[in-house]
This record gives C-alpha cells, structure tokens and sequence, in this order.
C-alpha cells in the first residue's frame, strides 16, 4: 500500500461541525487515499464547490466501502442525512412528489462525504424554481480509444457554434474521459424548451459532420465518434458538478478550465484530489475568475 507523505504543516481548512468516522478506511486503492484524505479535499474545497453545489437537486454516488466495493447513485432524501442535508419535493411524471436532496453549506457537504459520497452530480436548476434551467451541458463523449485531442477540437467547435448564437460557454475537464461544454443561464426557459434547444444543437452538428459526431445514444452509432450527450439537459436530468471527485481510478476531480488552457491539457483527469491547493488557488486566479457564469438566456427560436 501506498504511504501518503503527510505534508508538514496542516492545511487550513474551512470549519465545519461534521465528524469524519473510519478516517483511515481507503476509498481509492489504487493511491492509498482514504476517507479522512477524501474528507479533507472537500472541506478544503468546499468554498470553491459550493457555488455550483449549493441549492440544486443532487445525486449522490456513494461508495461506503470505497470506489472499488458497491457504489449506488442516490437521488432521494432517505432522511439518514442529518440536519445539515435538505431535501425539496419534487413532482414526478406520475403527478406524485418525491424529496431530493440538495444541501446549501460546509456542513451539508460534509455529512454526505461521512455517508460515503464520493461524487457528486447536480440538476441543471435550483431548487427555488427546479422547472427553470441554469444551465445546459453538453457532455461530449469519446468513444474507446479515441485521442482526447480529438475531444478537445470538439470541445472548441462546439464553443463556436454556441458563440455563433450568441451563446458563451466554458470547458470542465470531467474528471473521466471527457469534457463538459457548460452554458450558464439566465433562469427563464422551462426544461421542454431548453431539451428541445440542446437536441436541435446537437442534432445539426451531427448531421453536418457526421463522421465526427453523433446525438445517437446507442454505442453502436459512436464507432470512432463522439456522442454528444444533450440529454443532460432534461427534466431531472443531472451533471457532475465543478469540483468533484471521481470514484474512478486516478481521484481526479471534475475541473473547471479555461479554453486558453485546454489547449495545453492532454487528458480528462488532469487534476485529482490532491491537486487541492492548486485547485483553490487557481479557481482564485483571473483567467478563471468569470468561470461559468454569464447573463445570457437561450435565443429565441
Ligand atoms: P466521462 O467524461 O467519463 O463521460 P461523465 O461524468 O460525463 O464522465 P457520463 O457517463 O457521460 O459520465 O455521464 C454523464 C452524466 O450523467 C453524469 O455526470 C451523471 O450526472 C449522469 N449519470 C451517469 N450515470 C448515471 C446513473 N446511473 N444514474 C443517473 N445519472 C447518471
Ligand atoms: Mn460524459
Ligand atoms: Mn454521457
């Protein structure tokens, strides 16, 4: 096992009141970190994240046992949490309503880390109104094999394209294989509305080059392509947040970046968990200040 060198003075880290259990248990094998290490990134983190995490409906992966035992995606309140994590009802297709979790502090984001989350993902809405979209993602994924050069020209072509419409967006590396084309919104279109914008996007650029792209889901129809995934943006559809962790192999985080940046960057996980204090660091830098947020509503059309 992989001996982590403790670094000599002990980081500062943002207070919160949550008590981490089993510190010493490892959560990532591969590197030796455990959950105390994982507990730390994100109170470390925490007033980076926040902003993107707080007062949205999130899904939760839980790995309790680590990221290499049972991992489950949860989406609904179980009511296990404690104080610090909320939940809000939401109406289902059935006309029925179910409580999702959403969390607005250190505190709420620190008690899902002692309930074993390692990511996680956010509705593409607040939950003071969850039917008006925020944002839109487009989820660009390669299929095997393919060089993340190749994702990163789609990344900048989508980037124009939205320009072209009078759209600004920003690329977050995932933390997996891709990247994220994130479109930050003025809260005004309903998610039909905003589905329909994102599949149309996706659809024209498929069609106009469709030995690079495909909107087509089934994996067959990626053979050599990438999938851009709109379907991110729907009704009770979620994103990995900015800062994430991932439970793959690796801890990286999901990172935001700029387009200068990207350019230079040569995977999807290029930063992880332990990269926290470049993480905070940079967050606080100018290039990256404005990150992700615009006053810009979808065109009309
Ligand atoms: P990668 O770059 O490797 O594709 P990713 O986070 O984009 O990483 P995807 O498989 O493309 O992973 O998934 C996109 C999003 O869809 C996820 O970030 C997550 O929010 C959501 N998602 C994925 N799997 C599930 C699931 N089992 N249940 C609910 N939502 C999921
Ligand atoms: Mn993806
Ligand atoms: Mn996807």
């Amino acid at each position: 096992q992989v001996v982590i060198e403790q670094a000599a003075a002990t980081p500062e880290v943002p207070a919160h009141d949550i008590r981490i259990t089993s510190r010493d248990r490892v959560i990532y094998p591969g590197e030796g970190l455990t959950k105390g290490q994982l507990a730390d990134y994100y109170a470390a983190a925490s007033a980076i994240i926040l902003p993107w995490l707080a007062n949205r409906p999130v899904s939760l992966v839980r790995c309790p046992q680590g990221r290499a035992k049972q991992c489950f995606f949860q989406k609904h309140d179980a009511g296990s949490f404690g104080d610090h994590v909320h939940h809000v009802e939401i109406r289902e297709k059935d006309g029925s309503t179910e409580p999702y979790l959403y969390i607005d502090d250190a505190n709420g984001l620190l008690a899902c880390v002692q309930m074993g989350t390692i990511e996680f993902h956010g509705w593409g809405s607040l939950v003071s109104d969850v039917e008006k979209a925020d944002r839109m993602v487009f989820d660009l994924d390669p299929d095997e094999g393919l060089d993340f050069g190749v994702v990163k020209k789609a990344a900048e072509d989508l980037k124009q394209h939205l320009a072209e419409i009078g759209l600004t967006s920003w690329p977050m590396l995932s933390g997996g294989k891709g990247v994220h084309v994130v479109v930050p919104l003025i809260p005004r279109a309903e998610w039909p509305a905003v589905r329909s914008f994102a599949e149309r996007f996706a659809r024209a650029l498929s069609e106009a080059e469709p030995e690079r792209f495909t909107a087509n889901l089934k994996k067959v129809q990626r053979k050599g392509k990438i999938f851009i995934d709109y379907l991110r943006n729907q009704r009770g559809a979620t994103a990995v947040l900015p800062y994430t962790a991932r439970a793959r192999e690796g801890a990286a985080v999901a990172a935001p970046v700029t387009w200068t940046e990207l350019r230079d960057i040569d995977t999807a996980q290029a930063f992880s968990i332990r990269d926290i204090d470049t993480l905070v660091e940079r967050s606080n830098s100018r290039a990256l200040a404005g990150w992700g947020t615009a006053d810009q509503a979808l065109p009309d059309v």
